[in-house]
């Protein structure tokens, strides 16, 4: 690398499905360290697999990116120098520095087939060693090779893989030494024609500038794969970070047998995705619980590798809901009403229809009590006469006559107020507390219950100001007219 150059860093991405959080915050490290030294963020599209890959999963994955606020400087969609930034549209660069390695005699034809191999791997385990590729097609003849493909075999090309240990350091973890006995002769060019994995990402991660390689600590091994290939290309390899992974509660690797493992699922949760990328920054990092809340400034200002933290960080989802709690309460009102939109309509809410200032009233009135947007929606229902009932507990509570009588002084209290102003609730309240002569739970419950339809939930002023005098008159008068 050319020290004096900015730095540039990539998330590549292969689009076989949804955006894991593991490789979230891959990107979301990558990321943070470019905008922290002012480097360039690239966005790399590893389409190679062409059974997997799927469209519908690339233009997931950029909504996914977006959603978490994470910025390409260059990808598919805004092309720099370094193009094209889909690797199914670079064949012809990895062909030719395929060319290169079969010229210099670092890689060889391997014509075994897909039964042989699987037999080979099979034999392997069955004797407790690690699968590796034997070298069977390491040594064949002109007359072997001219026979394999008078049969119409198609070669895959291999590297041949020196004995003895091969070093690399690490940023995160230091000295790292894999044994090329171990590695076996891997593949680079598959017998159709496509580059594997590694090869692919060596090509690209040179002609591409890359300066560091910010990645799960899962890509070790192939690291020291991919120094192999740098050296046979004469390519000064980049600086290599590895982090750790996030681990299940049980510390396995985290999968979807542990449940929501995609952004996507956790956005469909009403997760926002300040509090699902501020999490995914701290997991594992040794920040105290006052820093725990971080905007993204101060994550970027912040940022560094070590702190990473080397060791798995094991996710804990209620830690998140209680973070997206957090940032419920505190995000700006009008952004929040914006993200919720969404969430009521899911649940049959025609609100585009309704004054946005009412509704930005509501979710003030309920925000507190809600840690995902997903559960704004059952809260609002109280201010909808149509969706609005009278559950269990609130017709238990208002049976009793004491109860009753608590609602019906209330209502006259409310009536005989006019015209009524911001103030009305609370001048009848405090008379209500005087005239009835009970307080606290014997005069908040009956009201409560009567008005929201439930024994709990947001604080009653807010829902009763949100909700005016008219309509709380008219839920007290319905409450008075039905017998529970
Ligand atoms: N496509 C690889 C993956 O998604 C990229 C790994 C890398 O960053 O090199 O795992």
């Amino acid at each position: 690398m050319n020290e004096a150059a900015q730095p540039r860093v990539r998330f590549a991405p292969s689009p076989t499905g949804d955006l894991h959080i593991g490789n979230a915050r891959t990107a979301l490290f990558n990321w943070l360290f470019a905008r922290h030294t002012g480097g360039a963020f690239i966005l790399r599209i590893e389409d190679t697999d062409r059974d997997r890959t799927e469209d519908v999963f690339i233009a997931n994955l950029l909504e996914d990116l977006r959603w978490l606020s994470l910025d390409w400087d260059e990808g598919p969609d805004r092309v720099g120098a370094c193009g094209p930034y889909r690797q199914s549209e670079r064949l012809d660069l990895y062909r030719e520095h395929l060319a290169r390695l079969i010229e210099a005699g670092w890689v060889y034809p391997c014509y075994c087939a897909e039964a042989e191999l699987e037999a080979e791997r099979a034999a392997l385990l069955a004797r407790r060693m690690a699968p590796r590729y034997l070298g069977k097609c390491r040594q064949l003849t002109v007359a072997d090779r001219r026979r394999y493909e008078r049969e119409g075999r198609r070669p895959a090309y291999r590297f041949r893989v020196a004995e003895g240990p091969v070093y690399f350091t690490d940023l995160i973890r230091g000295e790292m030494s894999f044994q090329g006995e171990a590695l076996g002769d891997f593949i680079v060019v598959r017998s159709n024609g496509i580059p594997a994995y590694n090869f692919a990402c060596v090509v690209d991660d040179h002609l591409m500038a890359i300066s560091h390689v910010i990645r799960g600590e899962d890509h070790l091994s192939n690291t020291a794969l991919q120094c192999l290939l740098y050296r046979a290309l004469e390519f000064n390899p980049p600086v290599f970070a590895h982090h750790a992974l996030i681990l299940a509660p049980d510390r396995a690797k985290l999968g979807k047998r542990h449940g929501a493992v995609s952004v996507r699922t956790f956005r469909e949760r009403g997760i926002l995705p300040q509090a699902l990328s501020n999490y995914l920054a701290i997991l594992g990092s040794s920040l105290t619980e006052k820093q725990e809340i971080c905007t993204q400034e101060s994550l970027v200002r912040d940022f560094s590798l070590d702190r990473t933290g080397r060791g798995g960080a094991v996710f804990d989802e209620a830690k998140l809901a209680w973070l997206n709690a957090l940032y419920l309460k505190r995000m700006p009102l009008d952004d929040l009403t914006a993200r919720i939109l969404p969430f009521l309509e899911r649940e049959g809410m025609n609100v585009r229809r309704l004054d946005r200032r009412w509704l930005m009233a509501l979710v003030e009135a309920v925000r507190d009590n809600c840690a995902t947007l997903a559960d704004v929606p059952r809260h609002l229902n109280v201010f909808f006469d149509e969706r609005h009932t009278w559950n269990d507990a609130a017709r238990t509570v208002l049976t009793d006559d004491n109860a009753r009588r608590v609602v019906r002084l209330f209502r006259d209290l409310l009536l005989a107020d006019l015209p009524p102003d911001e103030q009305v609730f609370a001048r009848s309240l405090k008379a209500l507390r005087k005239q009835a002569g009970v307080k606290g739970r014997a005069l908040y419950l009956p009201l409560r219950a009567a008005v929201t339809g439930a024994t709990e939930g947001p604080e009653l002023d807010r829902i009763m100001a949100a909700l005016g005098w008219e309509a709380v008159v008219q839920r007290l008068d319905r409450v008075l007219r039905e017998s529970f």
